[in-house]
């Protein structure tokens, strides 16, 4: 049977230039970086050419690179740090209603702190608008955190417009960069963010290791204590074999980034262009234009997302669904709930991600074999079954 990884989103896995750069530290640098004798040395260096490497991917400066623990780790010391270091400053918030949970919850916690927090709407296909962001500022706004791309939708936000208000009232401003990075330019000067989260793991690097940038000049409240490395705000021995993959992942990932996204952007567009046009009833979710190559995501309407994946699977097809399943539950996605989608449709959704494994034949075997797996599951759906008749759906 085929095997065919379609959730890319979610995870990637790791390229052999990689794993043959990890395998080599693991094996023959084991010294502590802070150890100033012989075998830490070397190491210190190699962390160093690391920075460096990460630094012009985003073009930062390497002073302004920390190694953290995911991409989690970095939303949540940017979040919770900058504003908590900016308190007597002021006590209001921004951020959107369409982040991923590391952010959301972040400032979910922040608001159980005393903080006032907007959470700003999407339109139809989940992008916030600047004018509604104007209108949410305020004299006591200290801290602002918009994504630079959806992690479900796909879609690109207006990042650079938000950054220069942001940096023009002097308001510190946060970017989720996670599926970003290595897919569509990402570049720290042009954004004007303070802080930006990316993570190894998306970007076919290994999992646990993200990166923190923070702009210099900027301060921040520590999460953590106990030692001095990273700035301070990730203490902890370094993750040295993780560091040195993420950087060589980074660096392939912007080298090859151009034709590689040239690339699936095409395939996602005929992906898009097949399954709407073999399966009736379907549409897509997020916008046409501004959204990341490797991003697809249809609403198959009256069919159980669980079902469509489960389904997908047995037919060799790993992708992902729009109910949440990181929590074990089957809550509709935030994310399609606030682009306005009703339950159903946002139910019936379906993520495929692509990536470098994905081949022209893999998207003609997923528009064949998509449609029968939907007609067989709508046969056995009480909802199209009303909807066909034309009668109220719940
Ligand atoms: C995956 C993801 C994260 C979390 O990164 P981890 O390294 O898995 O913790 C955060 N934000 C977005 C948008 C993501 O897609």
């Amino acid at each position: 049977m085929r095997s065919i990884y379609l959730d890319h989103a979610a995870t990637t896995p790791v390229r052999e230039e990689v794993i043959e750069a990890m395998v080599k530290v693991l094996r023959e640098n084991f010294g502590n970086p802070s150890s100033i004798h012989q075998f830490g040395r070397p190491v210190r260096k190699m962390m160093e050419e690391a920075r460096e490497k990460v630094a012009k991917a985003i073009n930062a400066d390497p002073r302004e690179i920390i190694f953290v623990g995911s991409g989690t780790e970095a939303d949540n010391i940017a979040i919770l740090g900058g504003a908590r270091a900016n308190k007597k400053k002021g006590n209001h918030l921004i951020t959107t209603s369409v982040e991923h949970h590391a952010v959301l919850d972040a400032f979910k916690a922040l608001e159980k702190e005393g903080f006032e927090v907007t959470y700003l709407p999407v339109d139809e296909v989940g992008r916030i608008s600047v004018e509604d962001f104007k209108n949410a500022l305020r004299d006591d706004t200290i801290f602002v955190s918009v994504m630079h791309a959806n992690n479900e939708v796909g879609t690109i936000m207006p990042v650079e417009e938000i950054g220069a208000i942001c940096r023009e009232k002097k308001i510190l401003f946060h970017t989720d960069a996670v599926q970003s990075v290595g897919k569509i330019p990402v570049d720290v000067t042009k954004i004007n963010c303070d802080f930006l989260a990316l993570s190894g793991h998306k970007l076919y690097g290994p999992k646990g290791i993200g990166v923190l940038y923070m702009r210099r000049g900027v301060r921040t409240q520590p999460l953590y204590f106990g030692g001095g490395q990273e700035r301070k705000l990730r203490p902890g021995t370094e993750n040295i074999a993780n560091i040195i993959g993420l950087s060589v992942a980074i660096e392939l990932a912007v080298a090859e980034m151009e034709q590689e996204s040239a690339r699936l952007s095409k395939l996602r567009d005929k992906l898009i262009d097949g399954v709407l046009a073999n399966i009736e009833e379907t549409r897509l979710n997020g916008p046409r234009e501004g959204r990341l190559p490797h991003n697809v995501n249809v609403s198959i309407e009256y069919i159980e997302g669980e079902a469509l994946l489960l389904t997908c699977d047995m037919k060799g097809m790993a992708a992902s669904s729009g109910s949440a399943c990181t929590s074990g539950s089957l809550d509709p996605s935030h994310v399609l709930m606030a682009m306005g989608l009703t339950h159903t449709t946002a139910h019936g959704s379906l993520r495929l991600s692509l990536g470098k494994s994905t081949t022209e034949d893999d998207i003609d075997y997923i528009i064949r074999e998509l449609q029968p797996i939907a007609e067989r599951l709508r046969a056995m759906s009480p909802v199209w079954e009303r909807f066909q008749k034309g009668l109220p759906i719940a």
